[in-house]
């Protein structure tokens, strides 16, 4: 018990070595001794000599032990938390002035580990993804409902990592009533997606800019592949000629439909197909396109899966090259964090090769500003977005 009545927890000193180096986890190796806790608890850190380094969750279950709150001997209570929602609002208010969907809060890199908010327009969307947050949960929606008063919170914690905490997969209603699919705005279009049954936290609020950025350089004849409710395609209807959005889950394709409809966008064609399927048949057919998307969900969970990830991401990009009529432009996203940008481009090199086209890099992005990248944590760096142009 350290003074402030917490529980402690002292590190040998390769977990100091960590804390030192930024890193924002402790792993159970570099913890002294196996503490006598439940799970979930605000823990006191402190060297093996009882020189306090920080607070931390706990975690029982997981190989990552402590996640770090806060570096100062401070209170975690109500208002740190509070404090702690604020500071990650008011970079989203600075950085995307006006905006009303975005991430508020990206766990570690906002310094709240574990915790996912989701906001679009009036409503949220969270993720509890250890103890520590799970088990704050009413505290935490009190705190959202005092500074945005939504409509409703939805919990979206339906995801596999809660099993390396050993928690359960869990999704509901935490506040208001489940409102149906929400709209909200992205650039000129108005886009709907079901924050309850749809995937992720209803949306893929990261690529939003990436969205707005695709209607940039949309012309003629589009293909969005991995539409899900039409993030790019919406985008691209805006400018091309026509897009041809593959998706293969029934359920996204139908809100894809609707979301063209209701945007008046009639030049948008969904078609129910594995995509992979749908860009080799149009080599084999000898169809063109002039702007492509590739935006596939990540291909490899874990580093073993690495080599196999790089060949689904060559196919469908050697394809996509092959597909582009000269001076076309190919935007190609990976959100798989065990590739790297430097990986990813790469294996787009070797495509270009195999395809035997010039291919120039337009630019090179990643997540929007409201996901932040936390220097020392690479996991938060996990989305490339590469603009080419084929000649
Ligand atoms: N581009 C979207 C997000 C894509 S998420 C946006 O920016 O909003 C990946 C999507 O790919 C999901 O909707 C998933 O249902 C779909 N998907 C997964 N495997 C697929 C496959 N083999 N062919 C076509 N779609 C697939």
């Amino acid at each position: 018990m350290g003074p402030d009545g917490l529980p402690q927890v002292s590190l040998i000193r390769r977990g100091v070595e960590r804390w030192q180096a930024g890193h924002p986890w402790i792993y159970r190796a570099d913890l002294n001794g196996d503490p006598a806790l439940q799970g979930g608890e605000v823990v006191r850190v402190t060297d093996a000599r009882g020189w306090f380094l920080g607070k931390a969750f706990y975690s029982k279950h997981s190989k990552i032990s402590l996640r770090w709150l806060s570096y100062e001997d401070v209170a975690v209570d109500t208002d740190f938390f509070r404090q702690r929602l604020a500071l990650a609002d008011a970079m989203r208010r600075r950085a995307l002035p006006g905006e009303t969907t975005y991430r508020v809060v990206h766990g570690e890199a906002d310094l709240l580990p574990g915790l996912v908010v989701d906001r679009y327009g009036d409503c949220l969307s969270v993720q509890f993804l250890i103890p520590g947050t799970e088990q704050r949960k009413q505290l935490l929606v009190d705190l959202l409902v005092e500074l945005y008063k939504p409509r409703a919170i939805i919990n979206r914690s339906d995801v596999g990592v809660r099993a390396l905490e050993g928690l359960p997969q869990e999704k509901g209603v935490l506040y208001g009533t489940q409102p149906g699919p929400v709209a909200y705005d992205e650039g000129l279009v108005r886009v709907r997606a079901d924050l309850l049954e749809g995937q992720k936290t209803g949306a893929f609020l990261d690529q939003r800019e990436n969205h707005i950025m695709a209607s940039q350089y949309a012309f003629g004849e589009a293909l969005d592949c991995f539409s899900y409710v039409g993030g790019f395609a919406l985008q691209l209807a805006t400018r091309a000629q026509k897009v041809t959005a593959v998706e293969i889950s029934d359920q996204a394709a139908a809100q894809l439909r609707e979301n063209a409809a209701s945007n008046k966008l009639t030049n948008v064609d969904v078609v129910v197909a594995n995509a992979f399927d749908f860009l080799r048949d149009s080599v084999d057919e000898g169809r063109r396109f002039d702007t492509i998307v590739l935006d596939p969900p990540s291909f490899a969970k874990n580093k073993d899966a690495i080599e196999g990830a790089l060949r689904g991401y060559k196919e469908i990009n050697l394809r996509a090259i092959q597909l582009l009529r000269p001076g076309g432009y190919l935007i190609s996203a990976s959100c798989t964090y065990h590739i790297d940008e430097q990986a990813f481009e790469d294996m787009l090199a070797s495509a270009a090769a195999d395809a035997k086209r010039r291919v120039q890099i337009i630019e090179k992005r990643g997540a929007g500003k409201d996901h932040p990248v936390l220097l020392n944590l690479r996991e938060t760096r996990y989305l490339k977005c590469f603009v080419l142009r084929v000649l």
